[in-house]
């Protein structure tokens, strides 16, 4: 790699403020004991701890439960059939858990595992809870460990691979940066183990029909942890305007390495997260419901506050959480729109009112703001 594409390819995750890291069963996993590869993992431990004394956000996404499960079970070699490495993947999750908790936790950080399933990534009330959970969990301070519920996952309804949910994962935290760790180095012209000609791509910067094809054919229709399903969650990645690089994680303190320059190709967003959401937030059609406000509100929401219900004079149409409503302000005047963060039925009930008297109102506690200002854009 040419020393400035290295450069730029390290301050890309050196300076992103939240990464995602997937790392691949073959890495995890001693592929001659079929235990967890304990001294590998307490390095990637170690630099996801100093990834975090520098102030940046990081959850993982980690395979080999299967892989760690099967062993356990003495099934066979080869390929399990879809209840074995259902059951599989609920022996291997505890241990996978507890390798993750018990190499974090040396450097003082908490874990939280979250299992997801296809849904909660694609249906959207189920995804706005999901991405609540994480951004919680990233607020009070813990690192995520995300796998998918292999147990519960049956053919028709799951990712399958991890590089696809971890893009999801990407889109759903907002992460500025996702690093696919596996047995592959990055993306090259031709499959390299067959064609002497085959030359190393550093950087991709549109996702043409020529990178699918050195991806091996078409994105869809090769199976898990493959390069198609890569450049497949390289689409998803850098449409939600995060970057993604795919590197070989085999050696020690692997994303020390990715900072200091080491080899891997990196797909190259145009646009940042932020922005990308707030075009999609701007862009959803039908809206279903109008807040309108105060002065006083729309004089906050004009200088990039939230909306709290306090300044919500009357509540128009029927929504859910999640749903998408206009603001309006005292003029009538169309000031912003945006997610509401409660249904119309409570928010009409907590219009007016102050944020610590929600809970006595609703009956819950939910969240401070009527719509939060990571969700609301002016228009
Ligand atoms: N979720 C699977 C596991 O934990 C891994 C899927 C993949 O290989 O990408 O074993």
């Amino acid at each position: 790699m040419s020393a400035p594409a290295a450069a730029r390819g390290g301050a890309r995750l050196a300076r992103a403020r939240r990464v995602v890291v997937k790392i691949g069963s073959a890495l995890l996993v001693e592929k001659s004991t079929g235990r967890v590869n304990r001294a590998w993992l307490e390095t990637l431990a170690a630099d996801v701890a100093a990834m975090r004394a520098r102030g940046q956000e990081v959850v993982i996404v980690s395979s080999g439960a299967i892989a760690l499960g099967r062993r356990q079970l003495g099934l066979a070699p080869g390929k399990l059939k879809l209840e074995e490495s259902q059951a599989a993947a609920a022996v291997g999750q505890i241990r996978l858990a507890h390798a993750w908790k018990e190499v974090l936790e040396q450097h003082d950080c908490a874990v939280a595992q979250m299992l997801l399933t296809f849904g909660d990534t694609e249906e959207r009330r189920r995804y706005l809870n999901a991405r609540s959970t994480l951004n919680t969990l990233l607020k009070l301070g813990a690192v995520p460990v995300i796998n998918e519920n292999d147990t519960v996952a049956t053919a028709e309804i799951r990712y399958g691979d991890n590089d696809r949910l971890a893009a999801r994962v990407a889109q759903m935290a907002s992460a500025d940066c996702l690093v696919l760790l596996s047995d592959v180095d990055g993306l090259y012209t031709a499959d390299p183990s067959r064609d002497a000609k085959a030359r190393f791509i550093p950087e991709v910067t549109g996702i043409t029909p020529e990178i699918e094809a050195m991806a091996g054919g078409s994105a869809s229709d090769v199976g898990s942890g493959g390069m198609a399903t890569k450049v497949l969650a390289g689409k998803i990645a850098v449409a939600a305007g995060c970057n993604m690089c795919i590197t070989a994680g085999r050696e020690q303190h692997p994303l020390r390495r990715i900072e200091a320059g080491g080899r891997c190709t990196w797909f190259v967003a145009k646009t940042s997260p932020q922005t990308v959401r707030k075009q999609w937030i701007a862009g959803l059609l039908q809206p279903a419901g109008v807040l309108h406000v105060d002065s006083g509100a729309a004089k906050a929401l004009r200088g990039g506050k939230s909306l709290l219900p306090a300044g919500v004079t009357r509540v128009e149409g029927r929504f859910d959480r999640g749903d998408a409503v206009i603001v309006r302000d005292a003029d009538g005047a169309e000031i912003a729109r945006g997610l509401s963060a409660y249904s119309s039925e409570d928010a009409r009930r907590a219009s007016g009112r102050r944020s610590q008297e929600l809970e006595a109102i609703l009956g819950y506690r939910g969240r401070d703001e009527l719509i939060h200002r990571d969700d609301l854009v002016l228009t």
